[in-house]
């Protein structure tokens, strides 16, 4: 900590002696010149000191070694003309994407040595291949001076921090502009609820049920994101803000990624609703036409209290008549726009509240950067009696002797857990995985009920293999990741994830934690294949050594990059091109400070507030609203 508020002195005084010494010259710096990266310079003629940019074509990586610091790549332009690039310093999520065949758009000053031409530390970006469009603009480059590297003002620069800034900010106080159904009434429910309840809630429950108690009794809709490890919790709280929203005569909708946990859901909290006579449904993709058809026409008419469901909610012809809140279960797992849908699912231009719930903690410092127009609730402790899990690593060689273990784990009337990779490249393949390993279970555990259960199957055969577990009757259960997300049953006590290596490190900590719900000691066990790749091996260790979700986001951040982290690059967008949150982190807090000044002294809708949020943020901001 120390030593990052030195550099942000050191900093100042730099910023200081270029004349930056408020924060509104800060805004309005202007640029010393312009760089000109709107075309590509052919390899062949280039001339030795060419500051240059050029599109190549990955032949080799030599990544670092123990001998050698330096990452060497080697590409080829698109007539061939080889360029070698030396790099000082990689990360492995870069290492990882950067694989012969691919695509980089590469910026540098190019050295023609005796070997041909060399580049030491370039800027580069993957494309997706030659023709890959060019920026349209030429690119401002700010006076620096010296200790403040031109490149890390070029880079660095806070226009795009404070684009972004401003753009999350502007977000929130449009919230605030719009209106929501105030729930303040006599919480009659709740109370009753209370008093069904088989536990107490938990310290850390308690608070973040009163932040959101908070949210909804005010007439801005609530953008808040509950988060808490797998196993604390969040379900029940997620029912009793349900209650409050209902006990005021308002409609909720309880959103899940999958039918398994939305089935699961609704089952968990049936038995509580119908004491309080509360109205229920379940929508999901798996039903007859005519049957969403007519669950669709109760929703409208508001004959349903709380509706369960998937992403089949989120359809257009889904209109409620009075919806208060909604709430998102494992938000990640739904993108942007499907959860920026519920906003609209109300004909009167009233907002329902939004409650998005999440096992995959996001840093605090990511979440304020890019996450402003979310407020955020943790719940930071399990429920008491719950005991660690142990992991363990085993060689996939080793998987007859673990049959034997758990044959011995269901002696001891627990249950367990076999989870079969699926990915979607091959699904078919992955299936057939699934499949087979069944097969082996069940000729390996003679008497022992053995169930499967894929996303291929219906949800009536997907439900009465899981209600079959639950109950009980089968004992162990051969999954995909059908079951990752929110499954509960407590008394599993083992978990087997095969090929442990192919999992992302949320993953495998959802999956682990579907067991240790119980009295009994759990366990995880990892069974992993040959010749790993570095990251593979990086996330293998992050989970055997940690068990905290916070600690192991934090690790995942670091493997992967803030842009994988997020899940940016599926969708195709960055937030930040230039910026880089872990390295620049110590600027966000002045330029934060700056942004909601400078909105407040020249309002959401200036021109050139929205002209530099367009500039560096368009398209984007409409991802920052959830
Ligand atoms: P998650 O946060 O992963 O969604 P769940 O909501 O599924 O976790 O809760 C996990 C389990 O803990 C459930 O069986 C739930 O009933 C139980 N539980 C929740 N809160 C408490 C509490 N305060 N005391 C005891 N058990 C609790
Ligand atoms: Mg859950």
């Amino acid at each position: 900590m120390a030593s990052q508020s030195t550099i942000a002195d050191e900093s100042d005084r730099r910023f200081r002696l270029l004349g930056l010494a408020s924060d509104i010259d800060f805004a309005l710096h202007w640029p010393l010149r312009y760089e000109d990266w709107t075309r590509l310079t052919p390899l062949k003629n280039v001339y030795d000191g060419q500051i240059l940019q050029c599109d190549l074509k990955i032949i080799s990586v030599q990544p670092p070694s123990r001998g050698k610091q330096t990452c060497r790549v080697v590409g080829a332009d698109a007539s061939g003309v080889s360029l070698g690039l030396t790099f000082f310093k990689v990360y492995p999520s870069q290492l990882a994407q950067w694989q012969p065949g691919k695509h980089m758009r590469v910026q540098g000053e190019v050295k023609r040595g005796v070997l041909g031409l060399d580049m030491l530390h370039p800027h580069v970006r993957l494309i997706k291949g030659f023709g890959a469009p060019l920026e349209k603009h030429l690119t401002p480059v700010y006076p620096s001076t010296a200790g403040l590297s031109q490149w890390a003002l070029l880079r660095v620069l806070c226009d795009e921090l404070l684009a972004q800034q401003l753009g999350l900010q502007r977000a929130r106080i449009r919230r605030a502009s719009r209106a929501a159904p105030i729930m303040g009434g006599e919480k009659a429910g709740l109370a009753r609820a209370f008093s069904c309840l088989p536990f107490q809630l938990t310290r850390s429950q308690q608070r973040v049920l009163a932040e959101i108690t908070e949210d909804l009794s005010r007439a801005i809709p609530m953008h808040r994101l509950l988060q808490g490890d797998v196993g604390s919790g969040k379900t029940i709280i997620a029912l009793l803000a349900a209650l409050q929203a209902i006990d005021d005569g308002y409609q909720v909708a309880l959103l899940a990624p999958t039918e398994v946990l939305a089935d699961q859901h609704a089952a968990k909290c049936l038995p509580l609703l119908e004491k309080l006579g509360i109205r229920t449904a379940k929508l999901t993709g798996g039903l007859k036409e005519s049957e969403k058809r007519r669950l669709r026409d109760s929703i409208a008419r508001a004959e349903l209290d709380l509706v369960f469901g998937t992403h089949a909610l989120l359809e257009e012809k889904v209109r409620f008549a009075n919806l208060g809140l909604a709430i998102v279960d494992e938000q990640h797992r739904f993108g942007v726009r499907q959860r920026l849908s519920l906003r609209h699912k109300r004909d009167d231009g009233m907002e329902p509240h939004l409650l998005m719930m999440s096992a995959t903690p996001i840093p605090r410092s990511l979440a304020m950067s890019y996450l402003a127009d979310l407020d955020v609730s943790v719940i930071d402790e399990l429920p008491p009696g719950r005991s660690p899990i142990r992991t363990r690593l085993l060689q996939a060689s080793r998987r007859m002797d673990l049959m034997r273990w758990v044959r011995q784990e269901v002696e001891a009337s627990h249950q367990v857990y076999w989870v079969c990779p699926l990915i979607e490249e091959s699904e078919a393949l992955d299936l057939r995985h699934a499949q087979e390993s069944f097969a082996q279970l069940k000729d390996a555990l003679p008497g022992i009920e053995v169930g499967l259960v894929h996303g291929r199957l219906s949800s009536q055969d997907k439900q009465t293999v899981m209600d079959a577990f639950q109950a009980g009757q089968v004992k162990v259960l051969v999954a995909t990741t059908v079951i990752e997300v929110g499954v509960d049953v407590p008394q599993a006590s083992l978990m087997v994830i095969e090929h442990a290596e192919r999992f992302g490190l949320a993953q495998l900590h959802q999956l682990r934690g579907r067991v240790g719900r119980g009295r009994a000691q759990s366990q995880c066990v990892l069974l992993y294949g040959e010749a790993l790749g570095a990251s593979a091996k990086a996330r293998l260790k992050a989970i055997y050594q940690h068990q905290d979700g916070f600690e192991i986001a934090r690790e995942d951040l670091r493997i992967r990059g803030p842009g994988e982290f997020l899940g940016l690059r599926q969708s195709g967008l960055s937030l930040l091109r230039y910026a880089d949150l872990e390295r620049d982190g110590l600027y966000l807090n002045p330029l934060r400070a700056l942004a909601s000044e400078l909105l407040e002294r020249k309002g959401c809708e200036d021109p050139a507030i929205t002209a530099l949020i367009a500039c560096w943020q368009g398209g984007v901001e409409d991802r920052l609203k959830a």
